[in-house]
């Protein structure tokens, strides 16, 4: 544990500018409640990667609701397709087709690559004056009856009546509380590639499904 240097407050402390941490900021900046974000990445990180590129209507009306534009900034970015069709060695598993939505209604979903849809929250969370502290790691987290203490890597002291562990998978925050998940881990390693489609690449091939049926 690092000694403190110094003490900070705020009603609310958000950990974690990921999307679910800047989505609580947001929404509890339009109900009135003060908050602040704590995030151990330095500003200019690189988040690279499609990653969460299905953004949901439900999820869509959430974000407009809780600042304007928000949600429909991603569909005017995003791209909306009729179907979605799953298929599993070379068979089709499932298949949806939904209905084409006129301009006033919000899109069964939207896809957009992750990076964006941050770099948008961003943009609302400077517009609202929500502080994201960079390069802030909580390290420790105390709860009590009179709120919680924490303190960051970079010994700074951080009180707050609430805190809302946003931190990812594998959240300090929920470690120190004893509120860790359980379950399996995948031993497995992924490789996900964003690819840019050549015009007129396909014309010419037969498709070859991913493993022979
Ligand atoms: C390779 C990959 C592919 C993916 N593909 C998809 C997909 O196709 N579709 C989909 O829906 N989802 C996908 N996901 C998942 C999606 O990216 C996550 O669900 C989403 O990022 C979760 O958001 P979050 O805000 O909860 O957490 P995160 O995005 O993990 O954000 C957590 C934030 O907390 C910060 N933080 C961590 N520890 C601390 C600490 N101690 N103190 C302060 N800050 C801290 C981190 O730096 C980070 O900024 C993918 C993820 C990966 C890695």
């Amino acid at each position: 544990m690092s000694s403190s240097n110094s003490s900070n407050e705020s009603p609310v402390i958000v950990v974690g500018a990921g999307p679910t941490g800047m989505t609580a900021a947001l929404a509890l900046h339009a109900r009135g409640v003060p908050v602040t974000i704590l995030e151990a990445d330095p500003v200019n990180r690189d988040r690279s990667g499609s990653r969460a590129i299905y953004v949901h209507g439900s999820t869509l009306r959430t974000l407009e609701r809780i600042h304007p534009r928000l949600g429909s900034n991603l569909v005017d970015e995003g791209m909306v397709w009729p179907t979605r069709r799953t298929c599993w060695r070379g068979k089709e598993v499932f298949l949806r087709t939904y209905n084409s939505p006129d301009d006033s209604e919000t899109p069964h979903f939207t896809s957009v690559p992750q990076v964006r849809t941050e770099a948008y929250m961003h943009e609302a969370l400077t517009d609202c004056g929500i502080d994201i502290h960079w390069e802030s790691e909580v390290e420790t987290v105390d709860s009590g009856p009179e709120g919680v203490r924490m303190e960051t890597t970079d010994g700074q002291e951080w009180r707050s009546s609430y805190v809302v562990g946003a931190d990812g998978g594998g959240s300090t925050v929920r470690n120190e509380i004893g509120a860790s998940f359980d379950g399996d881990q995948s031993a497995n390693s992924f490789i996900v590639a964003d690819v840019e489609a050549v015009e007129g690449w396909l014309s010419d091939r037969t498709p070859v499904p991913l493993r022979p049926p």
